[in-house]
């Protein structure tokens, strides 16, 4: 297999297929409270396999933390997870390690502010997952992380360290990192949001290569018009709850729900 193709090649989205039938990320009920302040209501959402779900909303509404809940970074609360008829994580009672550590390996995040490694070189920081986590081969995993960095134009920079790119070429990075992994779900937190503007178009463009190649993708992003042209599906979230959800043309430009006009008039 090609590193560079997705681990299920899909092909483009059948719009007649049956969603549900094809799921590969279902959620349902997700709940999570920092303290007294609940922050996921009541998340349902599911994800075909080979779609893009974008999630747009207002600061603080809760995007970033059903990001981290679907990669186990926090521990949700209440609410199940589904991953690919395989891995079934109930939040209600505890999971176990196990479970927590299989989400954790289905999915990649793409990060706001990259989070490189800042000791490690580029190459260092895409090996490091599937070498130290996922005991993969470190000549295999080299191999693909070359191809990987060549592809998005980064092989020059193998051995250079995170201080010495620019913040599109640390993307670039990030994105590489989340692919090497070989995840079934990659998980794009704002990515282009802490980018001067010149640098946004060449990551957005890589996002989007690879939402044509068949990656699953959830997406929250401020960029609407990327959105309108990548999503299968967009979601509006305020208040910890999805508003409303549905072909992006009709969310970003005939919104059903008052709060969803509300926000994308102010972003206009
Ligand atoms: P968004 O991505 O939509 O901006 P977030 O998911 O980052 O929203 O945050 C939703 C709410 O959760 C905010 O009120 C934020 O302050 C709170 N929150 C997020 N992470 C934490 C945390 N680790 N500890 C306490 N509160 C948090």
């Amino acid at each position: 297999m090609s590193p560079t193709e997705p681990i299920e090649p899909t092909g483009p989205p059948d719009p007649d297929a049956a969603p549900a039938a094809d799921a590969l990320l279902r959620v349902r009920g997700l709940q999570k409270s920092f303290g007294a302040n609940q922050v996921l209501q009541s998340i349902d959402l599911t994800v075909s396999r080979g779609h893009v779900l974008a999630l747009i909303g207002p600061s603080g509404s809760g995007k970033t933390t059903i990001l981290r809940c679907l990669n186990g970074l926090e521990l949700a609360d209440g609410g199940t997870i589904e991953l690919a008829d395989e891995l079934s994580v109930d939040f209600t009672t505890a999971p176990g390690k196990k479970q927590l550590a299989a989400l954790r390996d289905r999915s990649a995040m793409v990060f706001q502010h990259y989070n490189l490694f800042p000791h490690k070189t580029v190459l260092e920081n895409v090996l490091e997952g599937p070498v130290m986590v996922q005991r993969r081969p470190k000549d295999e995993v080299t191999a693909e992380a070359l191809a990987l960095l060549d592809r998005v134009g980064l092989s020059s920079k193998r051995d250079s360290y995170p201080f010495e790119l620019s913040g599109g070429q640390q993307q670039r990075v990030g994105i590489v990192r989340a692919l090497a992994l070989r995840p079934k779900l990659l998980l794009f937190d704002e990515p282009t949001s802490s980018l001067d503007p010149e640098l946004v178009g060449d990551v957005l463009r890589l996002i989007k290569e690879l939402a044509l190649e068949g990656w699953s993708m959830v997406i929250v992003t401020h960029e609407l018009e990327f959105a309108r042209e990548v999503a299968t599906t967009v979601a509006f979230v305020d208040g910890g709850r999805i508003v409303e959800h549905g072909d992006p043309k009709q969310v970003l430009r005939h919104p059903k729900e008052e709060r969803t006009r509300q926000f994308l008039h102010r972003l206009l």
